[in-house]
């Protein structure tokens, strides 16, 4: 996934710096620590769509 796109999302539930974990984009904040999936290369930062 595009690097520079990576550097703009942030997790909405905790605000906090994302990165890339195969095809999951994960919060950086471990107390936080939501799992966003990729879907046909898209990142659905979703709350409702995320997993712990
Ligand atoms: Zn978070």
């Amino acid at each position: 996934m595009d690097k520079e796109l990576l550097k703009i999302l942030a997790c909405p539930k905790c605000k906090s710096e994302v990165e890339q974990e195969e095809d999951k984009i994960v919060c950086k904040n471990p107390l936080c620590g939501l799992k966003y999936p990729i879907r046909d290369g898209i990142p659905i930062m979703l709350i409702d769509e995320a997993e712990k």
